[in-house]
């Protein structure tokens, strides 16, 4: 069974954005998906594009934090197409502010999200995976990974996801399960918009400094990651794990 065809994918946060372009890209490359969001509606709406072109889909409202609410969608997810393959843990927020206006709720809501829900949403798929002898967990982290200005708490759950990552590799291994993070730099989204809005420039600005400033001479899109994730989660990937990839133009480099 070559790629993902005919799998069974879980992406977290995917009613827009990167995670939405991944379950789509995903969809278009044969797995069925399941598409999870605390937006339901939006959700459904990248389900009727996915079955619109032909793709297999359903729509989970789900808070990634709350693992009642993970066991029920995984549930209905592989009830449906029975099993679960492949994870992607995408969900996320922002909750930039500086160190010292940063406050407790500031910080516990970017670990719940980003934290919390990948290891719930990792501790239940894998049961799945485990059982099947087969299994591709792909986790969302970011260049903010390596320190950021305002982002205590989201480069802390960033570079978190990489020792999960790191250790979902080892633990699962045996078991026939990869786990590998990407890394996105600067990516178009509704997120990075409002990050744009927040530091008084707008997301056009932000596009022509990246086309400026990084080595490829352009910003990036959902559909960028949405490759590096297809990779990871391709059976032909089986020999790569607990890497990270940073997909971010050449950001990182000097
Ligand atoms: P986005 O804000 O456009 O989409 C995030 C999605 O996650 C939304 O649909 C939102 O409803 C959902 N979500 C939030 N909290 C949730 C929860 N508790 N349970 C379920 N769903 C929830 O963001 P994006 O730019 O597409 O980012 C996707 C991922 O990529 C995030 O993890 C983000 O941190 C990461 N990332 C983005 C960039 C970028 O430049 N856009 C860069 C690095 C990393």
């Amino acid at each position: 069974m070559p790629g993902v065809q005919d799998r069974v994918a879980l992406v977290t946060g995917a009613a827009q954005g990167i995670g939405a372009a991944i379950a789509q890209r995903l969809a278009a490359d044969g797995a069925k998906v399941g598409v999870l969001d605390l937006q339901q509606e939006a959700a459904q709406a990248v389900v009727d594009e996915i079955t619109s072109a032909g793709g297999s889909a359903i729509a989970l409202g789900a808070d990634v934090s709350q693992r009642e609410q993970v066991q029920a969608a995984v549930d209905t997810l592989a009830g449906e197409f029975g099993g679960l393959q492949i994870l992607v843990n995408n969900a996320g927020v922002l909750r930039d502010n500086l160190l010292f206006k940063m406050g407790d709720d500031d910080w516990d809501t970017v670990m719940n999200v980003h934290l919390k829900g990948a290891f719930l949403c990792s501790n239940i798929a894998q049961k799945h995976m485990v059982d099947a002898k087969y299994g591709r967990i792909v986790s969302m982290s970011s260049t903010s990974a390596r320190g950021n200005r305002g982002q205590a708490n989201y480069s802390t759950a960033k570079a978190g996801l990489q020792g999960l990552t790191k250790t979902l590799a080892i633990e699962l291994g045996p078991f026939g399960v990869t786990a590998n993070a990407i890394a996105p730099g600067f990516i178009e989204t509704a997120m990075t918009k409002a990050t744009a809005e927040r530091v008084g420039t707008t997301i056009e600005q932000m596009r022509e400094g990246a086309a400026k400033a990084l080595p490829v001479r352009r910003g990036g899109l959902p559909e960028d990651i949405a490759n590096a994730a297809r990779f990871f989660a391709g059976e032909e990937a089986g020999y790569v794990t607990g890497q990270v990839l940073y997909v971010d133009g050449g950001s990182g480099l000097h």
